[in-house]
């Protein structure tokens, strides 16, 4: 099994090279945001908890989400592989995925990360926030305060990763099918 965790602040382009990775690798693209809108989407539980969260750009809290991601593996047992998009983002997340992978003999493979800069980011988001209808994404103080939230919880997974030797990461500014081919080139090496 194959599963791999995608890094990258909004907008860093997770979702977009997900689903090219899916296809290529035959995996599972579990994107804990997605999980989340599709919650608030159809006025779930889940959906109302994680809103006012996500409507601030803050994280939503650890086990409400670990919870959710562990229910979504769990519904692919036929699965080759996964793809983690947007999860793990904070230590305790990490640490209950690798227990949680564990039990079921499967283990993370590698984590990449997409770099890019922020000026760049929010230019994007804006520009995605006009079309995708997505709230968080029209706001400038919002994102910039969802970049703080990655810088402060989700940034320290690097160490967390390099000490299992798991940690990559390549350039995120290119155009969509560039950074494709980056992130095939480094799977493939693995
Ligand atoms: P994304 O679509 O990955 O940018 O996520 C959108 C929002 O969903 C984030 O700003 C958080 O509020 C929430 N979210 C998604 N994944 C997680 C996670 N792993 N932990 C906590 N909150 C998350």
């Amino acid at each position: 099994m194959t599963n791999f965790v995608l890094f990258g602040k909004p907008g860093a382009g997770k979702g977009t090279q997900a689903a090219f990775l899916k296809t290529k690798y035959n995996l599972v693209h579990i994107s804990t945001g997605d999980l989340f809108r599709y919650n608030i989407k159809n006025e779930t539980e889940l959906g109302t908890l994680a809103k006012s969260f996500m409507d601030r750009g803050d994280l939503v809290p650890d086990q409400v989400t670990i919870d959710m991601l562990e229910a979504e593996v769990d519904r692919n047992p036929q699965a080759h592989g996964f793809i983690f998009d947007g999860f793990p983002r904070t230590e305790s997340q990490a640490a209950a995925l690798d227990v949680f992978l564990a039990i079921k003999e499967m283990n993370i493979t590698a984590t990449v990360a997409l770099e890019a800069d922020d000026d760049i980011l929010v230019a994007r988001l804006l520009e995605r926030g006009k079309s995708s209808g997505r709230t968080d994404d029209q706001d400038e103080s919002k994102i910039r305060n969802r970049f703080e939230e990655y810088n402060q919880k989700t940034a320290p997974l690097k160490k967390y990763y390099e000490g299992q030797n798991k940690f990559h990461s390549i350039n995120g500014i290119g155009s969509i099918e560039e950074i494709t081919e980056r992130l095939t080139q480094l799977i493939d090496r693995l």
